[in-house]
């Protein structure tokens, strides 16, 4: 996030054309210099050798695994009297009176987002060792919530969830520059010191007496309800305002569109209900589609990533890889995300609008016939394993996706001239990230070389399925690391605590080099698994690829599996599932990373880890819904609901308070369960 530093003027697309190799090339050299410096970087109190190879001695030892979570959520005000929940885009205040200093004092960090309604939070400081460490995202995440919560005035809703339903759709937020942001100061400079689990604030009632609201429009012909601010997106439905304030993101915004050679366009398959109208009009030019034209329709939803340290750089390669598999899966199970722009969708997570909304790719490039064509947007999943581990077979690598060959050329010439070794798999990996443009320059800032901001600008801009992540500066104690990007926020804390927990428990597997565990297949069947995970109620309805021989360094055997039979293996016992490697392997895993001594930790690990497990066979079995399939039914079973895919402003107003009040346990809901029972 070191990038929000950068403050200042930046170029648009044309005009940073003519820097774009310059700063391309230093972005290079900067990811070299953290090789040079990081390439041999070991987790400091890991002492296997190789992890691929099975006769290393058993080590009783302490593993420093550290991890950590981020998410999204968006501030929604609900206006009860008029049966609103209308976006809030006045959180400016909450940064601005954060300081270094306020923020020290919270367990946690609060960051800003696309949206100017939306909140990013983090945890302060990365888990600690593994056997710390299971109840800590727990009790981390709920304190986030909590403590974020209690600084909004009265009326606002932190709301978790992946999108705002009715975003794009008439009047769909407060009045921009209320008085919240001052509010929100007052109140954030007179908290003196964080206590534990109490919500400190007062709530101030007459807040919003002066606020204007404007009614929202709906249905749709009587868009848009006032002049739309829309100069950098041009968009029909956005307004450019709400876009937060800091330059990087209108920038990005703009010159996606500039480098397209046209607005954004997100189309995304429409719900047909029985009295559906499917026709063509401004404001639907695509019948039977939800068409949508600014990047805020992607990058204005909201996610539950994961990063975790590895032990070295190889380990973090395989990690990718591996992780990448996982990556679809993960979207089916978590999909949260069936209504667009006041409608409902035939899909049920989002990380297609999320391509569709910053895809700065040219005619060309998007033209498959034509020799520049790149086939995927700049956010997507991975094309391309990075491992040299002798589990990843050329096979598996079939996609052919292109790379930016000169810039190959110039890394491995500069690899050579300083001396670092490049490896084949390490540069193509480079050439394909470093295919997609720099989208945010600061004038003052293009012959400075700021540690490795010029490489950062490339890297954080690809927005695929995992990330390979170096250290991120030359004076870092951290080592490399990967982030698993593909899951939809949930609800709840508890919820997001569990899936965080479940994929901890498959990372922890790669820890330990003595268990094979090899999800290997070919990147292709990724991708279609990808395409598969976003379908309506695709977690029971859908069948996965995936390698039933995953214990195994050879060649995949490869077959269409349920998401429960993936877990909790086949009926006939001849594949035992991730969950079956998980109990399998945990005794030992658990064990060698806690020492005898923390014996207790150990075992209330397992009973939460138990807990994560129930969650998840409720969930792929069907039992619990995920939250795509529980919002659908809560639409088309609301009284207002006309059977015509549209969800008014009024049914939005439902969804969003009874899913605040199932949030704040004001009310049992069987569908968001509390799984823990801490
Ligand atoms: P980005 O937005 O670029 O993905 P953030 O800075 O928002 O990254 O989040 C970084 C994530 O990495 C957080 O989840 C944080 O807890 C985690 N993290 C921070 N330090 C470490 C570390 N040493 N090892 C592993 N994860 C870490
Ligand atoms: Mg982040
Ligand atoms: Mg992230």
């Amino acid at each position: 996030m070191g990038y929000l530093n950068d403050k200042g003027v930046t170029y648009d697309y044309f005009e940073s054309l003519a820097f774009q190799k310059t700063l391309k090339e230093k972005g290079i050299v900067q990811f070299l210099s953290l090789l040079k410096i990081f390439g041999k970087f070991q987790l400091h109190e890991h002492q296997f050798e190789h992890l691929s190879d099975p006769n290393v001695k058993q080590v009783e030892t302490k593993m420093q695994l550290f991890w950590g979570d981020e998410f999204e959520g968006h501030v929604i005000k609900l206006y009860d009297d008029k049966k609103l929940a209308l976006l809030n885009p006045n959180t400016g205040g909450l940064f601005q009176s954060l300081g270094e200093e306020q923020q020290k004092k919270l367990p946690f960090v609060i960051l800003p987002e696309f949206g100017a309604w939306m909140i990013e939070l983090t945890p302060n400081k990365p888990y600690q060792c593994m056997c710390f460490n299971f109840d800590q995202v727990l009790i981390n995440m709920r304190k986030r919530i909590q403590t974020l919560q209690s600084y909004l005035p009265q009326g606002n809703q932190y709301v978790l969830i992946p999108v705002y339903p009715m975003l794009g759709v008439g009047r769909f937020t407060t009045t921009v520059e209320s008085d919240l942001t001052a509010s929100m100061i007052e109140k954030i400079r007179s908290q003196t010191s964080y206590i534990e689990g109490t919500p400190t604030l007062q709530q101030d009632e007459k807040q919003f007496q002066n606020e204007k609201l404007i009614q929202p429009a709906t249905p749709y012909k009587e868009l848009p309800v006032e002049p739309i601010c829309n100069y950098f997106s041009q968009s029909i439905y956005f307004d450019d305002r709400i876009i937060n304030p800091h330059p990087r993101y209108s920038t990005l915004a703009q010159n996606i569109r500039l480098r397209r050679g046209s607005k954004v366009e997100i189309k995304i398959p429409l719900f047909i209900d029985q009295n559906t109208k499917i026709e063509q009009s401004e404001y639907e030019p695509n019948p039977g589609y939800i068409t949508m034209d600014h990047m805020g329709f992607g990058m204005g939803n909201c996610a539950l990533q994961t990063t975790y340290l590895s032990i070295d750089i190889d380990h973090a390669r395989l990690l990718y890889d591996q992780l990448a598999v996982l990556a679809p899966l993960f979207a089916a199970l978590t999909a949260g995300s069936p209504i667009y722009k006041g409608k409902l969708s035939n899909w049920d997570t989002k990380w297609d609008c999320l391509e569709m909304s910053v895809d700065c790719r040219s005619e060309n490039e998007r033209n498959p016939q034509h020799p520049n064509h790149i086939p995927k947007s700049r956010y997507s999943s991975i094309s391309y394993f990075i491992s040299n581990d002798k589990m990843n077979l050329e096979e598996y690598n079939d996609l052919n996706f292109p790379a930016n060959e000169e810039i190959m050329k110039f890394a491995k010439q500069k690899a050579s001239e300083m001396n670092i070794p490049l490896d084949d798999k390490l540069l193509r990996h480079l050439g394909i990230l470093f295919l997609r443009d720099n989208m945010v320059m600061f004038k003052d800032k293009i012959h400075i070389d700021d540690n490795t901001a010029h490489f950062e600008a490339i890297q954080s801009s690809n927005w695929n399925s995992v990330r390979f992540k170096p250290p991120p500066s030359y004076n870092s104690k951290i080592g490399w690391r990967v982030e698993f990007r593909t899951m939809e926020i949930q609800l709840t804390a508890e919820e997001n605590a569990a899936w965080s927990i479940m994929i901890l428990m498959i990372v922890r597997l790669f820890f330990t080099n003595y268990i094979p565990v090899n999800f290997y297949m070919p990147l292709s069947l990724v991708d279609e698994n990808m395409r598969r995970s976003k379908e309506k109620g695709a977690i029971l309805n859908q069948k996965f690829y995936f390698r039933t021989n995953f214990q195994d360094y050879g060649p995949a055997t490869i077959e269409e599996l349920s998401l429960q039979e993936i877990f909790f293996g086949k009926q006939d016992g001849s594949f035992i599932g991730i969950i079956g490697l998980i109990h399998q392997n945990r005794n030992v895993v658990n064990k060698q990373q806690c020492a005898q001594k923390e014996e207790h930790i150990y075992l209330k690990n397992k009973t939460l880890q138990d807990e994560v497990i129930e969650f998840v066979r409720n969930k792929v079995n069907g039992n619990t819904k995920t939250l795509a399939s529980w919002m659908r039914d809560f639409v088309t079973s609301h009284q207002n609901y006309n059977q015509d895919s549209i969800v008014s402003h009024e049914i939005n107003y439902d969804l969003i308070k009874t899913l605040t009040a199932i949030k704040d346990r004001q009310k049992e809901d069987p569908h968001f369960p509390l799984i823990f029972s801490m």
